[in-house]
């Protein structure tokens, strides 16, 4: 470090000044001390030879030569000749010099009135038995041989340090570095500030002083240490040899550090100021950053709340300006989204508001979302009225006089449903639940409520219709009947063969007549939910092969082979034998009848746990498949083939479907069309709880055997 450097560089410089110094100045006082005139006291001459001496030397303040008992015989100032001749016996000098060793003495500092600092170099006045070379001899040599004898008097010098001190510490260190000196015992005496010296006698209460005391001779490198004043310093001390003292320079770290200080404030101003472009520089970008941007928050705001219509200014070609263009571009898409949106909207609205039928939409707990107009008037409201109600709530329903509700768990259609508006109006409906699945928008179903209530009254009015006209014609169709049967069956009778032909034809269709009426009297019964039942225990099988027999004749006539093939136990069932061997009759006869000569007609029998499953099996015309949905309904008759000619009703399967299901049976038909046809019922097998409880019941109401045509055997 150059500041460390340059201390060591001057406290040793300094110190070996001040040595030299010492060393001349006892030089040239033992040198004068050697001159005869002195030795032998020739007064005159040694005044011209001290007077001499302390012209040329500047740094001598006082001269004096004092005989062995210490009273001075001469003195010499720079002013001349000494006025007043001291007694200096008892001086530490003349004691030093002429008693104790009998060698030259150095005093410590002294200050004179004017505060002059000031040394003492006292010399003894050696007068040798034998003449030694004094020069070969060091001035320790020189004082072991003395002795007490020789010492005929001492010279004494008084040195002002003056021009030392100046010299010395005039001495450059750094900006703010001084050297000052202390004596062996570390008090000051030198130094530039000198009221110091007169304020603080002992420095060495300070580290660097007290380090010297510990170490003398040494020569200190520069350490960091507190100056007297408190400063905290860079100080390093050398001694001088020939005194003990030493000379101790300091710097303030302060000043070593100041150029780095210097430099870094100078960095410190730099950065402030660059801070302060940059700043400014960022909030001019900032600014033209910014106000673009708080524009696009203010439009996306507007766009937010519904002002599409929103459009940022284009005002430069940079990236700013292409993020309006793109910003007004995404808001020109987005108005022409939402206006295609609505436009959908309200069509779908339009849509399901024209549908006739109410349509329901409905959450996972069944809660409305969306109803259409038909729907909500059903409820007797507007559908923002119902929207949010559970749909059991809006919509109380009742199936077979008891409260219903739809499961909506699956998707399912419900029939003849009855639900009451709150304007007390009776409405017939046919309920569709279609579950959706996933349905991001929470809706989980769909649920379709036809109201059939207008249908349902013009149905019963047909019927009514039908079953007046049945009844009106089943009278005279009777009478008919008999009176051709008895001129049929009259073997006296007086008419040709040809009338009798005719007879027979009119009886035949006398016969269909009185079929026809019979059914649809039995449907009008059926749909108004008033044909009355009457279960007993039979035996199926039995049941089944009577009614084979039954028909036998008719198969046999159009060569068809009608085999049973199911078992002749015992298989009992709670049914009402009439009507059930109705279905039986009405299926084998339809199997004859759209089958052809030659064709083969199976009637099986098969039980399981919870069933009797029964088949007719034939390999005759068989239906198309288009034409096996609608087979069960009223009045349906395959387009085309036999069906269309023959003198069928449409009503037998009907009729049948509706007697199995009052069974809780079902019935469905399995054909390949050109190949045949298996039609199949299932009953539930007998149940002897479910027969007392039926008996029971029976006995109870009031019934009525009838007996059935469904099918004119005679067909
Ligand atoms: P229909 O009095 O016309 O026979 P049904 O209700 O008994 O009335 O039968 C309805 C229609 O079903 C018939 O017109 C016929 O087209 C068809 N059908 C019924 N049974 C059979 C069958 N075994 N084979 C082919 N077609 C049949």
């Amino acid at each position: 470090m150059a500041a460390a450097q340059r201390q060591t560089m001057l406290t040793v410089a300094a110190a070996d000044q001040v040595d030299q110094f010492i060393a001349a100045k006892i030089n040239t006082v033992i040198l004068h001390s050697q001159t005869s005139s002195i030795q032998q006291f020739q007064l005159v001459a040694a005044q011209r030879e001290l007077a001499a001496y302390i012209y040329q030397d500047t740094d001598l303040t006082r001269v004096a030569l004092a005989d062995v008992a210490g009273q001075e015989v001469m003195a010499v100032t720079q002013s001349g000749t000494a006025n007043q001749l001291r007694n200096v016996s008892n001086s530490d000098g003349f004691r030093a010099a002429s008693f104790l060793a009998g060698k030259e003495y150095i005093s410590g500092v002294r200050f004179d009135q004017d505060n002059q600092p000031l040394i003492t170099i006292a010399v003894p006045l050696v007068a040798f038995e034998t003449r030694q070379s004094l020069a070969n001899l060091s001035t320790a040599e020189r004082g072991l041989i003395r002795n007490n004898g020789d010492i005929k008097g001492v010279l004494i010098a008084d040195i002002s340090l003056k021009n030392l001190w100046q010299s010395v510490l005039s001495a450059k260190l750094g900006k703010n570095g001084y050297a000052y000196v202390v004596d062996a015992q570390g008090k000051l005496i030198a130094h530039p500030d000198s009221a110091l010296i007169k304020s603080t006698q002992d420095l060495s209460h300070t580290a660097q002083v007290a380090e010297f005391l510990q170490h003398p001779t040494a020569t200190e490198s520069p350490k960091i240490n507190i100056s007297e004043k408190g400063v905290t310093v860079l100080s390093a001390f050398h001694v001088v040899p020939h005194t003990g003292w030493a000379v101790i320079a300091e710097e303030p770290v302060s000043s070593i550090f100041a150029p780095v200080n210097h430099v870094f404030g100078l960095m410190v101003v730099i950065l402030i100021i660059s801070g302060i472009i940059t700043v400014i520089l960022s909030l001019l970008f900032s600014r033209r950053l910014t106000r673009p941007l708080s524009r696009l928050v203010a439009a996306t705001a507007e766009i937010s709340e519904g002002n599409l219509s929103t459009r940022l200014p284009v005002e430069s070609s940079d990236e700013i300006g292409s993020l309006a263009t793109r910003f007004n571009l995404m808001a020109s898409n987005l108005q022409t989204l939402i206006a295609n949106l609505k436009h959908e909207g309200t069509k779908l609205n339009i849509v399901l508001n024209s549908v006739g039928e109410g349509v329901v939409a409905t959450d996972n707990n069944d809660h409305i979302i969306l109803a259409n107009i038909a729907a909500a008037v059903l409820a007797g409201g507007l559908p923002s009225d119902v929207s949010g109600k559970k749909f059991t709530d809006v919509f109380s329903l009742i199936k077979n006089n008891h409260p219903f509700s739809v499961d909506c768990t699956s998707s399912e259609v419900y029939n003849d449903i009855v639900y009451v508006s709150p304007n007390k109006r009776l409405h017939y409906l046919s309920i569709s639940v279609n579950q959706i699945e996933d349905d991001p928008d929470g809706i989980k179903n769909i649920i379709t409520l036809r109201d059939q209530t207008d249908e349902r009254e013009l149905e019963l009015m047909k019927l009514d219709f039908v079953s007046m006209a049945a009844h009106e014609l089943r009278t005279p169709i009777t009478a008919i009947r008999g009176y051709l049967s008895l001129l049929s069956e009259d073997d006296q009778s007086v008419l040709s063969m040809g009338s009798k032909k005719f007879i027979e034809r009119a009886l035949s269709s006398t016969s269909q007549l009185v079929g026809l009426i019979s059914n649809l009297l039995n449907v009008s019964k059926i749909e108004r939910g008033t044909l009355n039942m009457v279960y007993a225990k039979i035996d199926w099988p039995t049941i089944v092969q009577d009614a084979i027999h039954d028909h036998e004749f008719s198969a046999m006539e159009k060569n068809i082979e009608l085999r049973y093939e199911g078992t002749k136990n015992n298989v009992p069932l709670l049914a009402d034998q009439v009507s059930i061997k109705e279905v039986i009759n009405n299926l084998i006869a339809n199997a004859i009848h759209y089958t052809d000569p030659g064709g083969h007609i199976i009637v099986s029998l098969e039980v399981t746990d919870t069933e009797i499953i029964t088949k007719i099996k034939d390999d005759g015309i068989g239906i198309p498949a288009n034409a096996v949905q609608r087979l069960f309904t009223k009045f349906y008759r395959v387009k085309g083939g036999i069906a269309s000619g023959s003198g069928g009703t449409g009503l037998g399967l009907y009729i049948s479907k509706s007697i199995v299901e009052l069974h809780k049976g079902k019935i469905w038909v399995e054909s390949e069309y050109g190949r045949g046809s298996t039609f199949i019922f299932s009953l539930p097998v007998y149940d002897e709880v479910q027969y007392i409880e039926t008996t029971e019941k029976q006995m109870t109401g009031v019934n009525k055997r009838r007996g059935w045509v469904t099918k004119n055997i005679t067909r």
